[in-house]
C-alpha cells in the first residue's frame, strides 16, 4: 500500500509521474463518449492491440470492448509503481481498463514489455492461443523513440528532422510558455534509416508473420495501422521529413500485409490516417503543439473537433464495421484526418500561423486547452477528482 497525494511532475514535454483516479476517469469517459455514440453489440470479436496504453491505441481498446463487446489483448510499454514512485499513466490507464473490461463481461489481457522483440511477441501468441484462439482484428499504434533489432540486436533511435535542408519555424518552448524561433538541422541518411527501422512497417510485418505462422489469425482478419500527413505547415518537419519516409514505409509493409491476408486468409490490412491530437507522442514533436493549440482553437469553434475516441469511433463505425467496408483513398488510406486537412481549417491555420507571437499565443491560439489536455494525459486537471487526497498508487495490473 502506498498512500499520497499525487501532484504532477511536469517539465516541458515530460510528466514523470501519474495520477490513478485521473486516469481511471479518463478510461471512464472515453467509454462512456463510445457508449452513447455506438448502440453496444456483442460481436464477439477478438482484438490484438499493440500500443494500447494511451493515446490512438487506448481509444481502439476501450472503444472494441466497449461498443463491440470484444475480447482485447493489448501490448504496450510501461512502469509500475514502485513504493512511493507512481506507475506510468499507460499502466494505471490499463489497470483501469482491466476494470472496465471485468464490468463488460469481456476478456482483457496485457503483456507489458517491448513489443518489438520476439520475446514479447511468443508471449502474446501463447496467451492468445491460451485464452482467445484467434484474433479477428489487430490495430497497431505504437509511438517509440527507439527499437533494438530482434534478429540483430542493432539499437535503433529514431530523430524527428527535415531531409535535404535544414528547417526553421516557430515552436513553442514548453518550460517558458513562449513562442520561439527552432532550427533543426537536416537528417543524415543513417537518421533517416534508423527511423524507419524503428517507426517504419517491418516490426509489424514480423508480428503479423509469426501471428499467421502460428494460426493465431482468424479467417477474414483485418490489421489497421495509424498514420499521419498534417498540412503543410508541418511537412518539413513531419511528412517530407524522417518520421514521414517511416510512414511511408509502414505504408508499403500495410500494402503487402494486405496481399499476403487476403492470400492466406480473406484478410486485409489498411493505414488509417488520423488527426493531430494531444498525446505523449506528439508533445515530443517540435512544432506540433502550436500547431495543434491553434488547430484546436480553430475545430473547437467550428465544432468539428475530436479527440481519440472520437476519431476512433469514426473509424470503427464509418469505415472498418460499417456495412460498406472501408472507404479509401487513392492510395488506399482510410482518411480520419479529413476534416483537419479541409480547406477552411487549413487556411485558417496558415493565417494565424503567420502572426503567432508569445503575446497573442492565448487570443490566437488555445494554449491552455493544450496545457490541459497534456496534464489530462497523465490524470491530472480531470474533472471530479480531488486531487488534495491521499489515493493509493500501488495498484498492479493482474
Ligand atoms: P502514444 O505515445 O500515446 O502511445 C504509444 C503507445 O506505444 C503506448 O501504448 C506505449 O506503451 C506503446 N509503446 C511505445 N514503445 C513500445 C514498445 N517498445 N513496446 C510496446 N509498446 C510500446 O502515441 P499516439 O500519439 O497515440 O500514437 C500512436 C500511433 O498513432 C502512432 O503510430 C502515431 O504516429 C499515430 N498518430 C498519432 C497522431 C497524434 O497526433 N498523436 C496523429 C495521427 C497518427
Amino acid at each position: 500500500m502506498a498512500k499520497q497525494v499525487v501532484h504532477p511532475k511536469i517539465r516541458g514535454f515530460i510528466c514523470t509521474n501519474a495520477h490513478p483516479v485521473g486516469c481511471a476517469k479518463n478510461v471512464e469517459t472515453q467509454a462512456n463518449y463510445v457508449r452513447q455514440a455506438v448502440p453496444s453489440r456483442q460481436t464477439g470479436l477478438n482484438a490484438l492491440i499493440i500500443g494500447a496504453s494511451t493515446g490512438y491505441g487506448l481509444a481502439s481498446r476501450v472503444a472494441l470492448a466497449t461498443s463491440y463487446g470484444a475480447n482485447t489483448i493489448g501490448v504496450f510499454f510501461e512502469k509500475p509503481p514502485v513504493g512511493k514512485k507512481t506507475g506510468t499513466a499507460g499502466y494505471y490507464n490499463s489497470f483501469a481498463f482491466h476494470k472496465h473490461a471485468d464490468r463488460q463481461g469481456v476478456k482483457a489481457l496485457s503483456i507489458n514489455g517491448d513489443a518489438f522483440s520476439d520475446k514479447i511477441k511468443f508471449e502474446t501468441i501463447d496467451s492468445i492461443k491460451k485464452e482467445l484462439g484467434q484474433v479477428d482484428l489487430i490495430v497497431y499504434s505504437l509511438a517509440s523513440p527507439r527499437r533494438i533489432h530482434p534478429r540483430t540486436g542493432e539499437d535503433y533511435r529514431s530523430v524527428l528532422k527535415p531531409i535535404g535542408k535544414p528547417y526553421s519555424d516557430k515552436t513553442i518552448d514548453l518550460v517558458k510558455e513562449e513562442v520561439v524561433n527552432i532550427s533543426v538541422k537536416t537528417a543524415t541518411k543513417k537518421e533517416i534509416s534508423d527511423t524507419i527501422a524503428v517507426m517504419g512497417g517491418e516490426d509489424l510485418t514480423f508480428w503479423v508473420d509469426y501471428l499467421l505462422e502460428h494460426d493465431c489469425l482468424k479467417p477474414g482478419a483485418q490489421v489497421v495501422a495509424y498514420s499521419y500527413i498534417g498540412p503543410e505547415i508541418t511537412h518539413q518537419i513531419y511528412t517530407s521529413g524522417t518520421i514521414g519516409r517511416a510512414k511511408d514505409n509502414l505504408q508499403q509493409h500495410v500494402d503487402n500485409i494486405d496481399k499476403k491476408l487476403s492470400q492466406e486468409i480473406g484478410g486485409n490490412a489498411f493505414v488509417s490516417v488520423n488527426k493531430a491530437v494531444i498525446t505523449q507522442a506528439s508533445a515530443a514533436i517540435p512544432v506540433i503543439p502550436l500547431y495543434i493549440s491553434i488547430l484546436y482553437k480553430i475545430m473547437d469553434s467550428k465544432g468539428i473537433n475530436e479527440n481519440p475516441i472520437a476519431q476512433i469511433t469514426r473509424l470503427f463505425t464509418e469505415h472498418l464495421f460499417s456495412d460498406h467496408g472501408p472507404e479509401l483513398d487513392d492510395q488506399r488510406r482510410i482518411r480520419l484526418d479529413d476534416r483537419e486537412l479541409s480547406i477552411e481549417v487549413t487556411d485558417q491555420v496558415k493565417q494565424v500561423w503567420s502572426q503567432i507571437t508569445t503575446e497573442n499565443l492565448h487570443h490566437l491560439a488555445d494554449y491552455n486547452r493544450y496545457k490541459t489536455g497534456f496534464r489530462n494525459l497523465f490524470g491530472f486537471d480531470v474533472e471530479n477528482v480531488k486531487y488534495d487526497q491521499e489515493v493509493e498508487t500501488n495498484l498492479f495490473l493482474p
